[in-house]
């Protein structure tokens, strides 16, 4: 049995690997969940790419889980007749109105209609992630008028940042509604919120999922300051966290990056959310078949810090080593979980339920016996999200449900690997048996291996959390 990697791999999804061979190649290299980013995707293309994702996942024999990426209410300039070259000291406006008229040679339309409401004069306007830097000299509620501090070109159609600016954005915009009846038809598994401020954002989305009766979950994207500000309240109403490390570079000082990184990833670990960690993970294999030194150190640093997932986006999207990319991050990531076992950061987790006490005995009675195997058997997925946060050392978590949507979600978990099994009613002895007999066909546990085995759900009718230990 070779070594269980914990942390999950998280691929978008692009004109690169949309074939059925590429999309094989990542599962077969080690993808965990797919992304489907909507920015960048038409309703045809997600159908098909989301029916060859589930066919090469029943071929792998593997879980995949889909996570549908709603574009969020961004900021965008409109179009401009050519590429602008913009030179340091040049004026440049932002009409925010339709009715506003052009009063200097640069001079473009912007989707946001109050954005000259909530900038004031000073405020940095950062266009294409901060490739050009604007200074704010004039802003009402008609335009803004700003000087450019650094030189470059600029595209229609172009992304601002606003750092520290609170915007009063709403949380979703049309397309996010039309793009979220199709992930509901598609059955996907996650939703991932673009530019969640406030925890009553989140809520919006999960009403609506609820009102559509979708199981999916709910990952909000911390974006921006504002976000930071509502941390602990988004992280509590979500199922989990993305860093979003592209956006949150452009709207915070970027020597402050890496401390939001750990920062969100504590407030995770505290509250018992999933923490994925985006962008630019292997940014320089969108072109090299080699990372970079400082990419390598950057993977050990979100494995060091325990995340659930780390997640790559142009680097399998439109990169040019897609599958070589999952290769070197399932390597550089096994390499450092040999290494250094997990636990320390969900250490100071508090133990609110007797649920969450009798998992952290589960957990303590694993870390205590060498080469240990956790076995969860679960309907709903409590006990297996719980046994995951509280992050066990050294042993998988193989966890066992009856519902396909539950064994999809859990694919997001540090350190589970999930199976669909159907339990035998009333009878735990053949459930244990059944599950332990799967296991030893995939080659996951060997005669004399120690289980300790946890469970809310094998007693028929009777509310009963078991701790079982014995020997495979
Ligand atoms: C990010 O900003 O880092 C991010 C993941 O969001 P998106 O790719 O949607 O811009």
């Amino acid at each position: 049995m070779s070594f269980m990697r914990k942390t999950k791999i998280l691929c978008t999804l692009g004109p690169a690997t949309e074939s059925p061979e590429v999309i094989s190649a990542l599962i077969a290299k080690g993808a965990d969940i797919i992304r489907l980013n909507m920015s960048h995707a038409s309703h045809e293309w997600v159908r098909a790419v989301n029916a060859r994702v589930r066919e090469a996942a029943a071929a792998s024999r593997r879980e995949i889980a889909v996570l549908m990426d709603l574009t969020g209410p961004s900021i965008r300039t409109g179009d401009v007749e050519q590429p602008w070259q913009l030179e340091v000291g040049d004026t440049v406006e932002l009409r925010c109105s339709p009715e506003a008229t052009a009063s200097t040679r640069y001079s473009v339309s912007v989707n946001y209609p109050d954005l000259g409401k909530d900038i004031k004069e000073g405020d940095t306007i950062m266009v294409d992630g901060g490739m050009i830097q604007i200074k704010t000299t004039e802003a009402s509620p008609q335009h803004v008028i700003g000087t450019v501090m650094t030189r470059g070109e600029m595209k229609s159609r172009r992304h601002i940042n606003l750092p520290g600016v609170p915007v009063r954005l709403p949380p979703l915009t049309q397309k996010d509604y039309a793009d979220l009846d199709l992930g509901v038809e598609l059955g996907v598994d996650y939703f991932a919120l673009s530019f969640a401020r406030e925890p009553g954002h989140v809520q919006h989305l999960q009403l609506l999922l609820e009102q559509k009766r979708s199981k999916a979950r709910v990952i909000a994207k911390i974006e921006n300051q504002q976000a930071i500000n509502n941390l602990d309240a988004l992280v509590e109403v979500s199922g989990g966290i993305m860093i979003a490390r592209g956006d949150l570079g452009s709207e915070c000082p970027i020597e402050d990056l890496p401390l939001i990184q750990r920062q969100i990833v504590e407030r995770c670990s505290y509250h018992g959310r999933k923490v994925i960690v985006a962008t630019q993970m292997l940014e320089s294999m969108i072109e090299n078949p080699v990372p970079t030194r400082a990419e390598v150190t950057d993977i050990f640093n979100a494995v060091i810090e325990q995340v659930d997932c780390v997640m790559l986006s142009g680097e399998t999207s439109v990169g040019r080593y897609p599958d070589k990319c999952v290769e070197v991050l399932d390597a550089v990531i096994r390499r450092i979980e040999q290494k250094y076992p997990s636990g320390r950061f969900a250490s100071d987790a508090p133990l609110k339920t007797n649920k969450h006490k009798t998992v952290k005995a589960a957990i303590t009675l694993a870390n205590s016996i060498q080469g240990a195997k956790l076995l969860v058997f679960t309907l709903r997925g409590v006990m297996a999200h719980l046994l995951a946060h509280q992050r066990p050392e050294h042993a998988p978590i193989f966890a066992f449900t009856p519902n396909l949507h539950v064994s999809r979600t859990l694919v997001t978990a540090r350190g589970v690997h999930p199976f669909v099994l159907k339990f035998t009613e009333g009878q735990p002895e053949a459930s244990i048996r059944d599950a332990l007999d799967h296991l030893r066909r995939e080659n996951l546990i060997n005669a004399g291996d120690p289980l300790v085995i946890l469970s809310d759900a094998l007693y028929d009718g009777v509310n009963v959390d078991a701790i079982l230990l014995r020997q495979a």
